[in-house]
């Protein structure tokens, strides 16, 4: 665990009792402050009560002698609507911080011999998988390293700072919104699309909180960005104007004279005048599509800087096996294949799955964003068939109709892989996909994205088991 000083001998309230409100809160005891924990949800104030956590009903208390407020980044404090527990802390003008800027800060206290090194990676969509191949890369070249963040477990969790280690740390615009003494050796920001906006209210302030990923570097700091959205071009032009760190651009599919890029699926560095090719990436398995190549670009510029050898860090990269519910190739049942992408929960991650097969039995459903699927009308070519689940269906069906794509709504997610894989194995089209690749979070039917995975995962494996019984028969 990493003990949090900052708050010695001051009194904290902590609100919200998951992975990350937990390893806060006994960080923050551990650390010498009076501790004040509480959720709404009386299962996890039971379940942080037995892992140790002081907890108190915040409800009930005096909130004039807090200091901070450390509020789990998923909870708003202002829109859609405040939580509670801000409209106390606002009354008493007391910050609303979260668990990265409790890491920031003792980060901060630690004299310059003993920081450890840390790499941030912010984004709309990547983020996560960008992470672990940092992580990997890392781990694979013999460095001591640990991810976290919006990933895995919270970040006071992991274990304590020292120099030679590194951070790699994923983060939301949730966890920036409430950040703001962290200086990250090396910044990533990967691409730009509206998200969140229920949250963050207009596109342009999404932005501004995903650009708080390079505030307080220094001119030996670097920053990584994506060059291949039109918004994370002009932050690029930005910092390269303001010229206070180095900056490294990275792009999938264009050429830069400088920077980090992937042409014709290979990974190339031109930095500091010099062209090397790092790795052929059409030999990854995991990381298809021009979308993780982008993750892959970014992921080499992010590491360039350590002094790594380049060929094993190229080898680090091919021999990367993936995240769960990222277009996660689950088998097949005789030429089908079940492709299990729960985790694209906007249409821009959706984009990249039905770009990347063809013939595709596409389950699409959930809770929608405003965009719905409108924005992925380009790619109906290569969907056969949809299935549509969740409160979307109405909204999709009228989307899918204008578009002439056949569709039916199947309702739940086991209806749907039913319905798709019989058609799929009916059709006799070359290699067929059945893709969940929702575009909609998971809320409405699902408590996360990894549930919804889970459970695609665990009916398509019944299926394959059934699939190669009937085989061998
Ligand atoms: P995040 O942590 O930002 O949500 P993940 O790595 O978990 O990102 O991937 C989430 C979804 O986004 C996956 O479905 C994947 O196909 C898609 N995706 C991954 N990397 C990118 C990228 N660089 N650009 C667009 N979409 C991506």
């Amino acid at each position: 665990m990493i003990r949090s000083n900052s708050y010695k001998g001051k009194k904290v309230a902590v609100f919200g009792l998951g992975l990350t409100g937990v390893s806060a809160a006994l960080s923050l005891a551990a650390g010498g402050a009076d501790v004040f924990a509480w959720d709404d949800n009386d299962a996890s104030v039971d379940l942080a009560r037995e892992r140790g956590v002081k907890v108190e009903n915040l409800a009930k208390v005096d909130w004039s002698f807090f200091d901070a407020l450390i509020l789990s980044p998923g909870i708003p404090d202002k829109l859609p609507r405040p939580h509670w527990t801000a409209i106390k802390a606002r009354k008493h003008s007391i910050p609303i911080i979260c668990d990265i800027e409790l890491f920031a800060r003792q980060l901060n206290l630690l004299p310059y011999e003993q920081k450890p090194k840390v790499i941030t990676i912010t984004g709309t969509n990547g983020k996560s998988t960008t992470t672990a191949l940092i992580g990997h890369i890392l781990s694979y070249c013999g460095k001591d390293v640990e991810i976290g963040g919006n990933i895995g477990q919270g970040i006071m969790g992991l274990q304590r700072m020292h120099a030679g280690k590194y951070y790699v740390i994923e983060l939301s615009s949730y966890q920036l919104e409430r950040t703001y003494s962290l200086r990250s050796d090396v910044a990533v920001l990967l691409n730009l699309s509206p998200d969140h906006l229920d949250r963050h209210g207009r596109f342009d302030n999404y932005t501004d909180i995903k650009k708080r990923v390079f505030n307080n570097q220094l001119p030996q700091d670097t920053a990584v960005i994506g060059v291949d959205t039109a918004s994370t071009k002009l932050i690029f032009s930005d910092l390269t104007a303001k010229n206070g760190r180095r900056i490294i651009p990275v792009s999938a599919g264009k050429s830069l004279g400088r920077g980090v890029s992937v042409v014709n699926s290979r990974l190339y560095s031109n930095i500091n005048g010099k062209c090397v090719e790092i790795c052929d990436l059409s030999k990854a398995k995991a990381l298809s599509g021009r979308h993780n190549h982008q993750n892959a670009a970014a992921a080499y510029a992010a590491v360039q800087s350590i002094g790594l050898d380049v060929i094993k860090v190229g080898q680090a990269i091919l021999s990367f096996s993936g995240l769960p519910h990222r277009m996660e190739n689950l088998g097949f049942a005789g030429p089908v294949m079940f492709v299990n992408d729960s985790k694209a929960t906007n249409s821009d991650s959706t984009m990249q799955a039905l770009n990347t097969y063809s013939n595709i039995f596409w389950i699409v459903g959930g809770k929608s964003k405003s965009d719905g699927i409108e924005p992925l009308t380009h790619y109906f070519k290569n969907v056969t068939k949809s299935y549509l689940i969740g409160e979307s269906a109405p909204k999709f069906h009228k989307t899918l109709t204008k578009y002439n794509v056949e569709h039916k709504i199947s309702g739940t997610l086991e209806k749907a892989i039913i319905c798709a894989t019989r058609d799929a194995i009916q059709s006799e089209q070359p290699n067929p996909v059945v893709m969940l690749s929702p575009s909609c979070s998971s809320f409405d039917q699902f408590e996360n994205f990894a549930i919804r995975g889970d459970a695609f995962r665990s009916h398509a494996n019944r299926i394959i088991e059934l699939f190669s019984k009937e085989e061998i028969k």
